[in-house]
């Protein structure tokens, strides 16, 4: 029989304040099997541990169970300190009397009832706890960062000067993403460039960063320490160790198309690198516009190559490589704000965005610096911001803050009056959500140095009024309604995830919210990992982020990659399914429901008919122990060691036993 001792924790007032803690314990005495019971202030304290510590010694316990908080937050800590006490780690056991007890109840009686049956179901699962053994694999000591914009550069930085090897995969033919488009950053007004290129050069320079720019990465297989990676380099039609970016080529490439960079207001060539400052600067051809690719005429670029690094015949390559970990830093995008119509999207070119605006502001930009109006190129005089387009709109955009925007206009607006001081600013806001270091003060300032004018208000309608545009809204401070002619709007729209941000969720198996933005583990205790061990988030592809705070998630993905990598082999948890290969039909339903990939299918000769049959098949570390393939197994051929049906089903059963308080 085993010896269990039961320990309940106050949690200071969190528990002792709806819950009467010593009748727990005091009842807990009667429970079968229990033979030591003890209450405490704080049990995960230090204090707190030894007093479970003596009593396993003292009083030949073998179970363990601690009535306190969730195990998510505690049950590492107690597992631990059972083990120093020289037992299994999973002969201990965890009722959850605060979040699920203490924390939503408010009848002290009631919660003290419910606190005695949560602790005595833990018994009964303690009765059937039997010894786990964790197994341990070996880790590839490199790390895969999927995207190149800040985040991912700042994460390879710090991952090589730790002394490991940084993959950075990047979609684009270059590294920098949204920064490298700015001018300016609030709140210093550093030149983004002057911040951002040295660190794209340093990545380029380092033996321990390689970079896969224009490429993708298609399918990741395995487990934390073992990830396989296909990635595929798409064909620049350019032989990347001939060309040093000379130019020749893309000064006598005689297609001009919109640029995407500039975000269609300058052009670019067919065979082009996207900025001046791009790493890797090599250009790539873009096979639509190239007069040559399809057409074969025209292939200038190849004839004045003077390294003839121009491969009209070059293909797509696939790479597969193994990673330890994984870093997600891809960023996000813009809010298409045509579905408010009432701003004239597509009907007034002079309606636009702050990306756009970035690129007019930028001095080597499209207009090379000057703010104008997009339908004939005049210096705009009067700007009218609008903030909040698609963000805190639950019925027609997302429902958050989109945290970036108080800001960026403040700068757009600032940055518009220092390249043209007879420029007038209106901003039209909600509320100003200016939280940061010295983010107040800006915008502060250019409300009072900058005489730029806040109205707090929503704009009805964008109308065009004897060639310019009216924008109509209303100052509910003054509770007057408003008309201002501008010359150009610019709208802060909102931050969101990437297209195609779902699909690369499913292919690392990370959860993603109802934004489709990637979720983190803990949003307190671990706001860099994700449910699936190994791979972690950095930057604006997990929340609408700045600079400072995108740089800090990378560095933080980064000591935790590395953390993993600084092992020669990892422990996996050894709560795993496992299939009873008698009872399995092979129907394969757990497979379907498995969010891990951990399910394959097996072909096995039955012991019986001597006759090949197919059963399921769990890769032990790609397996999480969510317990999803059991419920889905309906010939009960899968258990859940550590959760097995006799461990479940026995703490019901305690739970119509007699519980020694006569309930
Ligand atoms: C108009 C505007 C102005 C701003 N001004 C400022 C400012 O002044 N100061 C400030 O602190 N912040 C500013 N920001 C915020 C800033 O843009 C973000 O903090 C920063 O860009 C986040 O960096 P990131 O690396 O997470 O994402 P991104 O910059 O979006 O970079 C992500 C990268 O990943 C790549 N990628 C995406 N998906 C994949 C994939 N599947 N495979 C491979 N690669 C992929 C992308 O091509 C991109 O290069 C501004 C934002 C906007 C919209």
């Amino acid at each position: 029989m085993a010896r269990i001792g039961v320990f309940v924790c106050h949690c200071g007032t969190n528990i002792a304040a709806t819950v009467d803690v010593k009748k727990v314990t005091e009842v807990a005495k009667s429970f079968p099997g229990v033979r030591f019971t003890a209450d405490y202030r704080y049990m995960c304290s230090e204090p707190g541990q030894d007093l479970i510590r003596k009593a396993i010694r003292e009083h030949g316990l073998s179970r363990v169970v601690v009535a306190a908080c969730s195990p998510s937050l505690h049950e590492k800590t107690f597992q631990k300190c059972t083990e120093d006490a020289g037992l299994n780690p999973y002969l201990f056991e965890m009722a959850n009397i605060r979040e699920q007890c203490s924390w939503v109840h408010d009848d002290r009686e009631e919660a003290t009832s419910k606190a005695i049956d949560i602790a005595g179901v833990a018994v009964a699962k303690a009765h059937r706890n039997s010894p786990l053994q964790t197994t341990f694999i070996p880790v590839e000591k490199r790390v895969l960062i999927i995207g190149g914009g800040i985040s991912g550069i700042q994460a390879a930085i710090d991952i090589a000067f730790a002394g490991f090897e940084a993959v950075i995969v990047e979609r684009e033919p270059s590294i920098g993403g949204r920064m490298a488009m700015f001018d300016k950053t609030f709140p210093t007004l550093d030149c983004a460039a002057c911040i951002l290129t040295p660190k794209m050069v340093e990545v380029s320079q380092s033996d321990r960063i390689t970079l896969y720019t224009y490429s993708e990465v298609e399918e990741v297989s395995g487990y934390v320490g073992n990830f396989q990676v296909r990635i595929r380099r798409k064909a620049r039609l350019i032989n990347e160790n001939e060309c040093n970016g000379c130019g020749t080529c893309w000064q006598r490439c005689p297609v001009k198309v919109p640029s995407e960079f500039d975000r269609n207001l300058g052009k670019r060539k067919a065979i082009y690198v996207p900025f001046p400052q791009a790493v890797p600067n090599v250009p790539v051809i873009d096979r639509e516009h190239c007069l040559y690719v399809d057409k074969k005429k025209c292939g200038i670029c190849k004839k004045v190559c003077p390294f003839e690094a121009v491969n009209f015949e070059q293909e797509d390559e696939i790479i597969e490589e193994k990673f330890g970990a994984i870093i997600v830093a891809t960023g996000f995008t813009l809010f298409d704000y045509s579905i408010y119509g009432e701003y004239g999207y597509g009907k007034y070119k002079n309606v636009t965005t702050g990306l756009h605006l970035e690129r007019m502001l930028n001095s080597a930009g499209p207009t090379g610096g000057k703010v104008v109006r997009l339908s004939d190129g005049k210096e705009a005089e009067k700007v009218v911001f609008i903030q909040c387009v698609g963000s805190r709109d639950e019925a027609r955009g997302v429902p958050y803050c989109s945290r970036l925007c108080c800001m960026y206009t403040a700068k757009h607006t600032l940055l518009l009056k220092e390249h043209n001081p007879a420029a007038e600013a209106y901003v039209f806001y909600i509320d100003i959500r200016a939280a940061g270091k010295n983010y107040e003060e800006f915008v502060e300032k250019v409300q009072d140095e900058y005489g730029v004018t806040y109205l707090r208000g929503r704009v009805s309608k964008i109308f065009e009024r004897n060639g310019r545009l009216t924008v109509r809204g209303c100052d509910t401070l003054s509770g007057t309604q408003i008309e201002i002619d501008a010359d150009l709007v610019v709208l802060a729209t909102a931050l969101i995830a990437r297209p195609d941000a779902t699909k690369l969720a499913k292919m690392l198996h990370i959860p993603y919210d109802q934004n489709r933005l990637f979720t983190e583990a803990h949003p307190k205790l671990a706001p860099v990992e994700t449910v699936t061990t190994g791979v972690f988030l950095t930057g604006a592809c997990q929340s609408p982020k700045d600079v400072p705070d995108t740089v800090a998630t990378a560095s933080a993905a980064s000591v935790k990659a590395c953390g993993l990598l600084s092992h020669d082999k990892l422990p996996i948890e050894p709560q795993i399914a496992r299939v009873n290969a008698e009872i399995c039909s092979g129907c394969l339903a757990c497979k379907e429901v498995c969010p891990f990939g951990a399910i394959e299918k097996e072909e096995i000769v039955d012991k019986v008919s001597q006759k090949k049959r197919v059963i399921a098949k769990v890769t032990a570390t790609l397996c999480n122990g969510c317990g999803a393939c059991n419920t889905a197994c309906r010939p009960e051929a899968i258990d859940l060691d550590g959760f097995t049906e006799e461990q479940i089903f026995g703490q019901i059963e305690s739970l119509v036993a007699d519980r020694g308080d006569g309930k």
